[in-house]
Parts: structure tokens; C-alpha cells; sequence
């Protein structure tokens, strides 16, 4: 692992508990299906979300299908569709080093946060699966990233603000 990750991870506008879990998450240390069963504790057969493919961190924020159509949904509604997961990335945060080369210099830190959000939107519509026996939803994490993007412009998240057109993508 580059140093890389986490000096991007450090530095870009996003609320402590977010930046932790994608920490953990870049180390593979959240407690995913994987990490469950390698402790031997219960765990889901199938992937909360897609219910299609084991899960793990890496497949939960960047494989995932339902995860593809958020990020897809997020990114386009900034004409950023083409920074979008393809089918098979290898992890998030090569897929997140990549998808950063498609996007305008200027616009990068405000990107870095809008990633940070949606995979803290994934992970929390995850667990409410996971635990509480919400249905998986697409759209409804779509609706959350918009949302959570308000709450985090209003906390002073600038870069973001202006990536998002200044709330027009909340519309
Ligand atoms: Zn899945």
C-alpha cells in the first residue's frame, strides 16, 4: 500500500468518523462479512445490498452493483459519469486514484469529499440492511448523499459546495 491513500484521505473536508471508517476500510479492517467469518462470528451469506456476491469492504464501495448505480448516479449529476466504478475494480482506493485523473484539477478536493460522503452513505444504508432490516435501495442512498451533502455545506465543506454547483445538485 502507497503512501498515497492517506495523505488524500487526511486531507480532504469530511467529517472525523468518516475519514476513520474509509481508513479502515482501505485496510480492509471493517466488520464486513469477510472479517466476520474470519473471527468465526455470524455473519451474511451474500453482500447486504446486491444479495448476489460475498461481501467484503472492497466489494461493499466499489463493486458492489448497487453500489456502481450510486456512484454512478452521484457522479453523473455532475457530468463525472465517466469517473464512475467500471464493472470489476480491484479495490476503492485504486478505483478512487483513478477516477480522481477524470476530473479538473480545481475540482479534485471537492470531488475527494463527495467520496468520502457517498461511501459513508453506502456503509450506513449497509448496516440499517444488515441490522435492521431495511430493503436495499439505490435510490434511497441517493437520497441520503443529497442530504448529507446539505448538512456537510452547511458545516463549511467549500470545495464540495462548489463541486455541487453550489446546491444545485441537490435539486
Ligand atoms: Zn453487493
Amino acid at each position: 500500500m502507497t503512501f498515497e491513500p492517506w495523505r488524500r484521505l487526511w486531507k480532504t473536508w469530511a467529517p472525523q468518523k468518516c475519514k476513520f471508517f474509509l481508513w479502515l476500510a482501505i485496510k480492509n479492517r471493517c466488520w464486513t462479512a469477510d472479517g466476520l467469518a474470519r473471527r468465526r462470528l455470524d455473519h451474511p451469506d451474500r453482500c447486504p445490498l446486491c444479495d448476489q456476491e460475498e461481501e467484503d469492504v472492497q466489494h461493499l464501495l466499489s463493486i458492489c452493483v448497487v453500489a456502481r448505480k450510486v456512484w454512478f448516479q452521484v457522479l453523473n449529476s455532475l457530468n463525472l459519469g465517466a469517473a464512475a466504478p467500471r464493472n470489476r475494480e480491484r479495490s476503492f482506493a485504486e478505483w478512487w486514484r483513478k477516477s480522481l485523473q477524470k476530473v479538473d484539477k480545481d475540482n479534485r478536493k471537492g470531488v475527494n469529499s463527495l467520496i468520502l460522503l457517498t461511501a459513508w452513505c453506502i456503509w450506513r444504508h449497509r448496516n440499517a440492511c444488515a441490522f435492521e432490516g431495511v430493503s436495499p435501495s439505490a435510490a434511497t442512498i441517493f437520497h441520503e448523499v443529497k442530504n448529507e451533502y446539505g448538512l456537510w455545506c452547511m458545516a463549511g465543506a467549500k470545495k464540495l459546495e462548489v463541486v455541487g454547483h453550489g446546491g444545485r445538485f441537490l435539486s
